[in-house]
């Protein structure tokens, strides 16, 4: 099956090399200039080499499962704690072998402003799905762009190459560094030198510095490594490659491993940022990047795994009468079975959260206004969390989906009211779309055609009389006298559009811009005060990342809770913008339910609290 899987993905893979770096000639795109995937068969020999785990203990725990490794006697010098960092990479790696995991990137190229120091000039977003089996491969959720985004940078980088040439920006670049070295994680290619003792977070880390052997080949990992002190797992990695060429050119990277299910420390964050603003410097690149991890746990999906794993529940007809539909009925039954099959097919692709408690406080806030409008519908309305960043909203039947990156930059609730009751007039006005998706077999396509299969776009006149009827319903709200932040909120949104568009463009449902404009609730910005970046309570947008916390193992979402850090300036309040990121790290407990000791379906997640990258009001 796994096989399958592969071939199925690599079909459909756009692109071939495995390169690392940003390609600056045409020459970079030689392999040689960057991390090799190495054959199958020598990647099994290097890690069947007695010298990657020379104690004899050691050697025979790399086939075991992780609760066998807890017995190991504890090291007693560095050189066997090494020793065990070594198996316990390699023992991580063959265990995310065969899991294809989402990786999203979105990336913010800088520029200089006088007054707010640097922000975006342009972005860029990727997402795809990871293949981690003998290499590192991906195939993209998204077709690739007829325009080349950030024609200028691409320009300065690549000095004017042909298409052929033009992706600049290595979406494989910001998932490498998942893995110090996915090949040769061991001594004969690394010195590691022990720098100090650490926490981070609730773990205690062992901290060292790596370099690699003077022969050790283009493309290794330079740089520095926590190590947790229980079962020597790294748990962040925080450096770049080695040896860049002339033509290529290595991202720095901070990459985060969370204790999500346990033994294993899973690959979740990379933050990656190059290029600064110091006087003469102006010329060189500047960018911020985050990338994320999730749905490991995500069944490695394509239309023959469908067919060959065919469900049989039990079929109990619950319906009170034991009558056929009524028109009406049937009706409403069609609507919720596309609805289910869409949500359904969008969780099982990754990029819809399981029903969970952040649902909870948004559909408090639709409750608030259906409840003081009146509304009464025949089915209640529920909603759901995409799971990915660009900023973005859809109805399918009864449910309201909005973005994770959406809930993410929104201020507060005055702002989340805004965005739901746009949503919630198109269900009101009986804008219903997705019927068509009750018909099972627009269902079956691979994962990473869910883009392409799906959409939930309406008309200009339907958007145009939703928004007059979420205005209208607004007024009528508990949140009438909030909307100023709602405004603010448009406002500075509007401030950033134009430079915004891979984050502004919506995958499934309406984009919320137009042309740099935005279109969405629009008119709310006319009653609110002036944006004003100095008065430093006017919090009219918050950075990515600030709220909404994914789950990398099961996509669950929860709420961050980080205490709120004072804003200074109004360089602090970086609106829209991209941020490293710290997370809490804290050991896997397996609070909620003792059964979850499987590695395969952990039901508990961990308890970890993240440092909010920015201030909440
Ligand atoms: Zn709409």
């Amino acid at each position: 099956m796994r096989r399958v899987m592969r071939e199925v993905m690599s079909t459909m893979n756009w692109m071939i090399m495995a390169l690392l770096a940003v390609t600056m000639t045409a020459v970079a795109q030689q392999p040689a200039s960057a991390p090799q995937p190495v054959a199958a068969t020598q990647a099994e020999q290097t890690a069947a080499q007695p010298s990657a785990a020379p104690s004899g203990q050691a050697q025979p725990a790399q086939s075991q499962p992780p609760q066998a490794q807890a017995s190991l006697a504890p090291p007693t010098t560095m050189d066997q704690v090494v020793d065990r960092v070594i198996m316990r990479e390699n023992d991580l790696i063959k265990f995310l072998s065969p899991r294809t995991p989402i990786v999203e990137t979105y990336l913010q190229n800088l520029t200089q402003d006088p007054q707010l120091g640097p922000i975006p000039q342009d972005d860029h977003y990727f997402l795809g799905r990871m293949d981690l089996s003998d290499s590192i491969d991906r195939s993209d959720y998204l077709q690739e762009k007829g325009k080349g985004e950030g024609e200028g940078m691409e320009k300065r980088l690549l000095g004017g190459l042909t298409k052929r040439f033009k992706f600049q920006y290595q979406p494989l670049g910001f998932s490498w560094m998942i893995f110090a070295d996915r090949n040769d994680f061991d001594r004969q290619h690394y010195n590691f030198h022990y720098a100090r003792r650490e926490f981070l977070g609730d773990v205690r880390c062992l901290v060292f510095d790596l370099t690699p052997k003077k022969d050790a080949g283009r493309g290794r990992f330079l740089g520095r490594i926590w190590i947790e002190d229980q079962d020597f797992s790294i748990v962040r990695l925080n450096g770049t490659y080695a040896h860049a060429s002339r033509n290529s050119y290595y991202y720095h990277m901070d990459s985060w491993r969370l204790n999500l299910i346990p033994g294993y420390w899973v690959p979740a964050y990379i933050y990656s940022e190059e290029g600064d603003f110091t006087a003469g410097a102006k010329n060189k690149i500047a960018f911020k990047a985050q990338t994320r991890m999730w749905g490991y746990n995500l069944k490695a999906g394509t239309a023959n795994d469908e067919l060959t794993n065919i469900r049989v529940d039990s079929v109990k007809d619950d319906t009170p009468t034991a009558q056929d539909a009524t028109p009406l009925a049937a009706e409403r039954e069609w609507q919720q079975l596309a609805e289910d099959n869409v949500l359904e097919r969008l969780e099982r692709a990754g990029l819809l959260a399981p029903a969970g408690d952040v649902d909870k406080i948004l559909q408090t806030v639709v409750n608030n206004i259906e409840i003081t409008n009146n509304i009464e519908l025949p089915r209640p309305v529920r909603t759901r969390v995409l799971t990915t960043s660009p900023l973005e909203t859809f109805s399918v039947g009864n449910t309201i989906v909005v973005s994770r990156g959406l809930i993410d930059v929104l201020p507060d609730e005055g702002s989340l009211a805004m965005v739901l009751s746009h949503e919630l007039a198109h269900i009101v006005l009986g804008h219903n779309l997705g019927s068509q998706f009750a018909f099972s077999d627009r269902m079956l396509f691979s994962d990473e055609g869910t883009y392409q299969n799906l959409g939930f776009k309406h008309i200009p006149e339907e958007e145009a009389a939703a928004d007059k009827k979420a205005v209208e319903m607004l007024k009528a709200s508990p949140y009438a006298q909030k909307l100023d932040s709602a405004g603010l909120f448009i406002k500075a949104l509007q401030k950033r559009a134009p430079q915004l568009s891979a984050l502004l463009q919506a995958h499934l449902g309406n984009n919320i811009t137009e042309n740099g404009t935005v279109t969405r609730m629009a008119q709310l910005a006319n009653s609110a005060p002036a944006l004003d970046w100095n008065k430093l309570d006017q919090i009219a947008a918050l950075p990515l990342g600030g709220r909404v916390k994914l789950n990398p193992w099961d996509d669950r979402v929860e709420i961050v809770k980080a205490q709120p850090v004072a804003i200074t300036s109004a360089r602090d309040k970086m609106p829209f913008e991209v941020t490293p990121f710290f997370p809490r790290l804290s050991r896997y407990s397996a609070v909620s339910t003792p059964a979850a000791t499987t590695a395969a379906a952990p039901t508990a997640t961990a308890t970890t609290a993240d440092a909010s990258p920015t201030p909440t009001n």
